[in-house]
């Protein structure tokens, strides 16, 4: 049955490019654009991937009680436009958010039937492997990643179901799986 799925996980892991991967092969599934107050990254388009908004309309929102849930992440405020994902799960089609560890609590506590997906690492190294790897951070900025990638990963058990992000391809497939969607799509 359709309904929403929050997928998680610990940064590194890859979880933006599964759910771009997922939104260029699954138009039967809406993927919600959250509200971010992070300045945009090259290549990212307003609407699409994020709505990128200020401070205070940020604060607006909030205050307005616009948001599905919200979060501060490394300094900047992320949160999920509730009125979309409600009139998407009311047409009936599966919704997925992909939001952090805190948000995907809040969602747990105000809709306890979603389904709560954690992605994984293949190990403990991979990941390490990918938050390091990019050669350009200072080595404290490493650091505070692996120390906050070792509170995502100790959180695994709050979750319903974990995909290992492996193969990519896989990875899709067993998330349209539990979407409860046939794995080749329809359109
Ligand atoms: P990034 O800045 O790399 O796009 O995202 C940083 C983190 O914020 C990621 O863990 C991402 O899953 C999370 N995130 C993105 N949108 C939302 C949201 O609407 N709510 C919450 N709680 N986290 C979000």
């Amino acid at each position: 049955m359709a309904g929403l799925t929050v997928v998680s996980g610990p940064s590194g892991v890859g979880k933006s490019t599964l759910i771009q991967r997922l939104r260029q092969t699954r138009p039967d599934v809406w993927v919600s654009v959250s509200a971010t107050t992070r300045a945009p990254r090259t290549g990212e388009v307003d609407g699409e991937h994020y709505f990128f908004v200020t401070l205070e309309q940020f604060e607006q929102m909030r205050a307005a009680g616009e948001f599905l849930e919200y979060a501060n992440f490394a300094g900047n405020w992320y949160g999920t436009p509730r009125a979309a994902v409600a009139e998407h799960l009311a047409s009936g089609m599966p919704v997925v958010l992909e939001i952090d560890l805190e948000g995907a609590r809040q969602v747990r506590r105000s809709m306890p039937h979603a389904q709560l997906v954690f992605l994984a690492p293949p190990s403990w190294e991979s990941l390490v492997a990918r938050l390091s790897g990019r050669g350009t951070e200072h080595p404290d900025v490493v650091a505070r990643r692996l120390q906050a990638a070792r509170t995502e990963m100790a959180a695994q058990g709050e979750f319903d179901v974990t995909v290992v992000n492996d193969s990519l391809d896989e990875a899709v497939a067993r998330l349209v799986s539990l979407l409860g969607l046939p794995e080749a799509s329809s359109t």
